[in-house]
């Protein structure tokens, strides 16, 4: 059985057929790193981590390009716009750049303790202004933007007119009528700078006070977030490629304009399959700052949130998150989070057993047939529950159905002659390959020893803190009791703190 994922674009389930097998091209939307990752973050970037792990299994060789969104993005909804790194640099008295690198670094740090795969080329936003410019100039050309006062906008109403006829209206991925959206943009309406409250920017103009901007034919400003993607990924993947991935929240307006920006530039979609993971409720509601549920990473981790009752291990997230298909909503609870902690414990102390279970004594003549076709029935379901649109829930439910045999020779209930020796090492060798490397579970990962890692980090940031308001009595109490469990810190000539374990 082919590989099928559910392509948004015909919203239908197709076989994947890469362009150039057995090259698979995938772009995949990153982080805005003007703040810290959140809870709804995460399951993006650990559904497509298991696309790429799974493509890798399937013998392909994949690119996987993840930009870094560490220049221009700002709302449009109703609000004048902004460039949220900026204004966010100037409220915590960092450089911009200094919190790209702030954000950029706690990101990387939260998809480690994820256990996600890097990507194989993360390119930065500031990094591609040129090719930015570029593609507008070449949008302003063909006749589909226009330049107001230093800033430029794509001309969305010009583009549906003549982009429909040859079926690829605005509005094709996320399936919005245009009427509908010029019926909800009137009333947002307040940049009278466009011509069309529907028209979104390609380039913003940025005053002399803006540290983050670039001199372009229209004067100095910033790129706007839609041509970011649209131009990196055309410049590492080429102007088809295959699969293009994120969160359901970003299908309207991001992918809908990155579509429209690129068929301008190449008369067709830039991708060929585009899949978005389904969103995170928490305790029914959606995440957003007028509920104050939005749970950053680390919170999730270190359990400092009113919502949340613990921390949570990462990898029981990551178990948490694969439980469901990544196509349905998955609602966040402490009962549902602290039930998937105790399912992945049990999963992970039978896969430790499983892993370093000597196989001497087994004969091959006293196994029990049920438990042995039980067992067997199940491995060749492995990747046709993978095949079936990345279905890990019902993977990892077969998981669950066969376990508590397993258990019961782990608990010596009954004998390890249950099962012949190669179904044992069937075993080994099917979770190994289906839990660990396309799923992604890291069941070495010590959550004890992620938690004190944490903690000892929380300490140095307060410590920083309080030594920025000369608060040297805070500074001198954390050095000093961390000293007696033995964690002895150093002040470093670039102001930061490094810590060594006695
Ligand atoms: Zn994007």
């Amino acid at each position: 059985m082919a590989l099928m994922l559910f392509n948004n674009l015909t919203k239908k389930k197709q076989v994947f057929e890469p362009l150039h097998a057995p090259f698979v091209g995938m772009y995949v939307c990153g982080p805005t790193v003007s703040g810290e990752s959140h809870l709804g973050h995460a399951r993006p970037f650990i559904t497509f981590d298991v696309l790429y792990r799974y493509l890798i299994h399937l013998g392909y060789q994949v690119r996987y390009v993840r930009n870094i969104t560490d220049a221009g993005h700002f709302e449009e909804e109703g609000r004048a716009a902004e460039d949220k790194i900026s204004s966010k640099a100037i409220l915590e008295k960092l450089e911009p750049m200094e919190l790209v690198q702030k954000y950029t670094n706690l990101f990387h740090s939260a998809m480690g303790l994820f256990n996600n795969l890097p990507p194989n080329i993360e390119p930065t936003a500031t990094g591609h202004i040129v090719e930015q410019i570029e593609m507008t100039k070449t949008i302003i050309n063909a006749g589909y933007a226009y330049e107001v006062n230093g800033s430029v906008y794509f001309n969305v109403r010009k583009y549906h007119q003549d982009f429909a006829a040859k079926g690829l209206p605005y509005g094709m991925l996320s399936g919005r009528n245009i009427e509908d959206q010029i019926n909800e943009t009137r009333v947002l309406q307040q940049q009278e700078e466009k011509h069309d409250p529907l028209d979104f920017a390609l380039w913003k103009k940025a005053p002399d006070h803006h540290i983050m901007r670039w001199a372009s034919p229209w004067g100095y400003g910033f790129p706007g977030w839609h041509i970011e993607c649209s131009a990196m990924s055309a410049k590492y993947l080429g102007d088809l490629f295959d699969i293009h991935g994120g969160g359901m929240d970003l299908q309207f307006p991001h992918h809908e304009c990155e579509i429209a920006q690129s068929t301008v530039c190449y008369n067709h979609t830039p991708a060929r399959y585009w899949l978005h993971n389904n969103m995170i409720t928490i305790n029914g509601k959606k995440m957003g700052k007028s509920y104050n549920n939005v749970i950053k990473l680390s919170e999730l981790f270190n359990g400092n949130h009113p919502i949340l009752e613990q921390g949570y291990s990462p990898q029981s997230v990551r178990f948490f998150i694969l439980q469901s298909h990544y196509r349905s909503t998955l609602d966040f609870s402490n009962e549902s989070l602290k039930a998937a902690e105790k399912a992945y414990k049990r999963l992970q102390e039978a896969y430790n057993w499983l892993q370093e279970l000597s196989l001497e004594n087994v004969n091959d003549t006293e196994f029990d047939v049920e438990a042995e076709t039980k067992i067997n029935a199940v491995f060749p379901q492995f990747s046709s529950c993978l095949n079936d649109d990345l279905n890990t829930a019902k993977l990892l439910a077969l998981v669950f159905d066969i376990l508590p045999i397993i258990n019961s020779v782990k608990d010596k209930n009954i004998s390890l002659k249950t099962l012949t020796k190669q179904t044992w090492i069937h075993l080994q060798q099917y979770f190994k390959t289906y839990l660990c490397e396309v799923l992604g579970l890291d069941f070495s990962a010590n959550y004890s020893e992620n938690l004190s890692k944490g903690a000892i980090q929380l300490l140095i940031d307060i410590r920083l803190e309080a030594k920025k308001n000369k608060d040297f009595v805070t500074c001198d109490k954390i050095r000093k009791d961390l000293l007696t469990l033995g964690v002895q810190l150093k002040d470093e000539k670039d102001g930061g703190i490094s810590y060594s374990l006695l």
